[in-house]
C-alpha cells in the first residue's frame, strides 16, 4: 500500500481518538443501563424501562462491533497493511478511508458482503 507515512499517522490518530470514543460511550451506557434498572419501581414504567434498556444494550451491542473493527484496523496499521481490503487485497480508496477508517474492505466487496453475495469472515469469528 502506497499511503504515505503521513497519511498512515492521520488515520492512525483518528483511529485512536474514536477508540476513546467508542470506550467512554460504552462504559457510559452500561452505567445508564445499571442506574435505570436499579431505580424503577413503578409498573407503568416497565415498558419504559424496557425500552430504554433495549436502546442502550443495542447501542453498546454496536459500539462493540465497531471498537473490534478500530481495533483490527490498528492491529494491520501496525502490520503495515492497513488500506488493503482484507478479502481481495486491493487497495482500498483514500476517500474511503477517510470516511470510515476502520473498514477492512474495500468498496466492492463491502456492496457483495451487504448483498449477501460474500461471506464476511470478520462477522462470522
Ligand atoms: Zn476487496
Amino acid at each position: 500500500m502506497e499511503h504515505s507515512p503521513q497519511t498512515i499517522r492521520r488515520f492512525e490518530e483518528h483511529l485512536r481518538q474514536h477508540q476513546k470514543q467508542l470506550e467512554s460511550s460504552m462504559i457510559s451506557a452500561v452505567a445508564e443501563g445499571r442506574a435505570i434498572a436499579r431505580d424503577t419501581q413503578d409498573v407503568a414504567d416497565q415498558a419504559v424501562e424496557s425500552y430504554q434498556k433495549e436502546m442502550l444494550f443495542s447501542q453498546g451491542a454496536n459500539g462493540h462491533e465497531q471498537l473490534s473493527l478500530v481495533r483490527l484496523a490498528l492491529e494491520r496499521l501496525r502490520e503495515g497493511e492497513f488500506g488493503e481490503c482484507l478479502r481481495c487485497g486491493r487497495a482500498i480508496g483514500l476517500k474511503r478511508l477517510e470516511a470510515l477508517p476502520w473498514t477492512p474492505y474495500c468498496i466492492d466487496c463491502q456492496e457483495k458482503i451487504e448483498r449477501g453475495e460474500l461471506h464476511d469472515p470478520e462477522r462470522a469469528a
